[in-house]
């Protein structure tokens, strides 16, 4: 399976008054050779441009994409050896379902045998059963979305691009889904970029995950790397619900010491703390050990799921969320002592956002 090179690659769109829109700026990535590659960030981060261009629905402004070693740049998108699902799953409405998954094969001109051969093994890939005869307009979202996979999937492209194929279902049949498409890319091991801007759809399906803002990607790695060091306040707030506490501090003396400061106000802190919700936890009368961080807050409000509580509260002048196990029976304004072990913590630098290894 080829290997996917994105090399400085940059889109700009023309915008009215002049200055043109940027949406892929200088991006580099690489996705490795048979690789589940989830690009995630948030509505208008580039996400979709960027995956168009490596289908070659989209002519780049500047950059490289290669595939295998070879630049793809010239080549148009029928002879790029890639397969797209689309969002909309754009299915021919006047072809019954068998036909849509048919149609990207007979105009590639296979041999009677192996259309019927590839036909045969992509329908039973994603379960379609009876659905094949019918037109799309009777299928469900969720079956629509089978037939748009199973016409990708029939292709044998080496590279699978899938941009956020399970926008339209319901929340049980997106799981279902997301264990079918895994188990679909462990059969066929295509290299595989998959576009999403649910960070928890990105956590649970990535081998590695890409982090995007405004056309950039902010980090790269396996999904609970990402998610326990993030190289930025971005990604530390992008990924995780309820997102990663940011609390400011300040750093005193030539020791660099972190004061945790709780009143300061936001201009007088050159730190950011951040700190998991899950992390923190009610620490009972004076128990803190050295390796604690503890400080008082004030409950503001709690939220009930049944499995879990969170509790808004407010430490001097700054918010943070914890996150509990079970029930809890916490009213507001009241006090509530929190802890959270010494090495949880993340040090960002406050003004650059970046992630500060050594304080
Ligand atoms: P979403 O998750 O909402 O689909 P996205 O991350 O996929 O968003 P893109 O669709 O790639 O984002 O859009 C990135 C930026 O480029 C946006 O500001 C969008 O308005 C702009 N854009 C996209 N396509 C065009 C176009 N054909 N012409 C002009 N601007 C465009």
């Amino acid at each position: 399976m080829p290997e996917v090179l994105l090399n400085k690659l940059t889109k700009e769109f023309p915008a009215l008054g002049g200055k043109p829109l940027r949406a892929v700026d200088e991006l580099a990535l690489q996705v490795r050779s048979g690789e589940l590659m989830v690009l995630v960030g948030p509505s208008g981060c580039g996400k979709s441009t960027l995956l168009r261009m490596v289908a070659g629905l989209e002519l780049p402004t500047s950059g490289d994409i290669s595939f295998g070693g070879k630049s793809v740049i010239n080549i148009p998108p029928s002879q790029r050896d890639v397969a797209m699902v689309f969002q909309n799953h754009a299915l021919f409405p006047h072809l019954t379902a068998g036909e849509n998954i048919q149609f990207g094969l007979k105009i590639r001109k296979l041999s009677v045998t192996d259309l019927a051969a590839r036909f045969k093994e992509a329908v039973e890939m994603v379960g379609l059963g009876d659905c094949i005869h019918k037109m799309p307009r009777e299928l469900s979202g969720g079956q629509r979305q089978r037939v748009a996979l199973a016409r990708a999937l029939a292709r044998r492209a080496n590279i699978l691009l899938l941009d956020e194929p399970l926008s339209h279902l319901d929340a049980p049949a997106r799981v279902g889904m997301r264990h079918e498409l895994l188990a679909l890319h462990r059969h066929f091991g295509m290299t595989m970029i998959y576009v999403t801007h649910d960070q928890a759809e990105a956590m649970s399906m990535g081998q590695r995950i890409a982090v995007m803002e405004s056309g950039r990607i902010r980090q790269v790695g396996q999904p609970l790397e990402v998610y326990q060091n993030p190289a930025n306040t971005f990604v530390a707030r992008f990924l995780g619900t309820p997102p990663m506490n940011l609390l400011r501090g300040k750093i005193e003396g030539n020791n660099l010491q972190i004061i945790f400061a709780p009143n300061i106000k936001d201009a007088d802190g050159d730190v950011a703390l951040g700190i998991r919700p899950e992390e923190l936890r009610l620490l009972g009368g004076s128990g803190s050990g050295a390796d604690t961080v503890c400080f008082t807050s004030i409950v503001d409000t709690v939220e009930q799921t049944g499995a879990e509580s969170f509790i808004y509260a407010t430490v001097g002048q700054q918010k943070l969320i914890v996150r509990l196990q079970g029930g809890s029976s916490f009213v507001q304004g009241q006090t509530i002592r929190l802890g959270c072990d010494v090495k949880a913590v993340k040090y960002f630098d406050a003004r650059s956002g970046e992630a500060r290894y050594a304080v």
